[in-house]
């Protein structure tokens, strides 16, 4: 065990813009949030570009910088995120791809992209599971909602195999096409070729799909495929910094990459991974169980939806929320504590955006600067400056006193 504890806290997507009804203030300013500003008195505050100036990141590119680990060096597509999300345990030469149930017509026109938004892949993930067509396995999981991950196992397979989502409606699938000359990924859309063709004869005659067709609902008939991508070679938490983490998080895919870096990670009951998860449940499994880890990653997911739906009185009223957990975590005074956002989702964007986020970093030794209110425009008048998202680990490294000297 480290002589000190982190608490690393990412409020997903909790960074906006000025938005207009809001007199020109972001959703963080509007909120009332007396912990994050307490937070930002005692602590030190900075803008951060999580992953690099002008670029706007996936939550998942953006944690791995976070975590110190440069996505441009172990980011090999969303797909094994995914499937690591939904707890697959990859093996190397797995290929892992991400996928929704969509609609396809008699002419492999793509209709619906999200069959409708089907709630439950279940019985289609159950249906074509463990399927094994020339010597490689086909593993399938249901995600969340229309969502369907694709592991494929087995010898000599390539992640170089183009999507065959179109990622638009009213074309034609994509057949997959090997993207080099490798025997290995010529094998490997060969082989997937089959299998889709498979998996939508099967789709076809399902019960669930008399159903849906009777109810007036589009068929969930087709794998729509996208993201190929190998298992990460991610060095393990505890061999980079030596030190015991744990996750406490509810949405899937920060479980996944917790996962994949070796974190211990919690379920958490009432931990939704949405606007209305049990943040305090969260507050709770991180009290319980905070004589055992050194390094608490703790994620809040709920402004982040908030913001795709461009909701901004629900973000406010939800960064209000999620001030209540800071204010329980603010009592382990001992403690280093981080709390940042992975990116920016302004609302009145409704996606992601390559903006700075603020970041304020607490622990009872730090030289603290001038701000006092936790948001985007105070933040960055910080002693911080402006720093990127790899550059926020070794700061905390150092603050537990941990870090290596560099020359004598
Ligand atoms: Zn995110
Ligand atoms: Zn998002």
């Amino acid at each position: 065990m480290a002589a000190k504890k982190v608490i690393f806290v990412v409020a997903d997507g909790m960074a906006d813009r000025p938005i207009p009804k809001l007199d020109r203030r972001t959703p963080l300013e509007a909120a009332k949030t007396p912990n994050l500003d307490q937070l930002a008195k005692d602590g030190i505050s900075g803008a951060m570009n999580t992953v690099d100036v002008g670029v706007r990141p996936g939550s998942d590119t953006a944690h791995l910088a976070l975590f110190g680990y440069d996505p441009n060096v172990y980011y090999t597509g969303r797909g094994p995120f995914e499937a690591a999300a939904v707890g697959f345990d990859l093996k190397e030469g797995d290929i892992a791809w991400r996928g929704n149930m969509g609609t396809v017509d008699e002419n492999l026109v793509i209709t619906d992209r999200r069959a409708g938004r089907i709630s439950d892949t279940t019985p289609f993930a159950d249906e074509m599971n463990g399927t094994v067509i020339d010597g490689i396995e086909f593993i399938l999981s249901p995600g969340s909602g229309y969502r369907i991950p694709l592991i494929m196992r087995g010898k000599g397979l390539s992640d170089q195999v183009s999507d065959v989502d179109t990622h638009v409606a009213n074309v034609k699938v994509h057949e997959p096409e090997p993207l080099d000359s490798s025997e290995e990924a010529e094998f490997t859309a060969k082989v997937l070729k089959k299998f889709l063709q498979r998996s939508h004869e099967v789709f076809k005659g399902m019960e669930i799909n008399t159903k849906r067709a009777k109810e007036g609902k589009p068929q969930a008939n087709y794998l729509l495929i996208r993201g190929a991508g190998f298992r990460p070679e991610l060095p393990n938490f505890k061999d980079k910094y030596n030190l015991d983490a744990a996750c406490i998080a509810g949405a899937g895919m920060y479980k996944g990459i917790a996962r994949l870096l070796g974190m211990d990670v919690f379920d958490i009951p009432g931990a939704t991974g949405k606007p209305d998860s049990n943040l305090l449940a969260k507050v709770d499994k991180l009290k319980e169980s905070y004589n055992d880890y050194d390094f608490f990653f703790f994620h809040v997911k709920g402004a982040d939806p908030l913001s795709h739906d461009e909701d901004y009185e629900g973000k406010v009223k939800f960064l209000e929320k999620f001030d209540e957990v800071v204010g329980e975590l603010r009592q382990f005074k001992e403690a280093v504590i981080v709390v940042t956002a992975d990116h920016s989702t302004p609302c009145t964007l409704g996606e992601h955006s390559a903006d700075d986020v603020p970041v304020t970093i607490y622990s009872p030794e730090v030289r603290d600067d001038d701000v006092e209110h936790f948001n985007e425009r105070e933040c960055a008048k910080g002693r911080l400056g402006h720093i990127r998202g790899m550059n926020l680990m070794p700061i905390v490294i150092d603050l537990m006193g941990l870090a290596s000297m560099f020359g004598a």
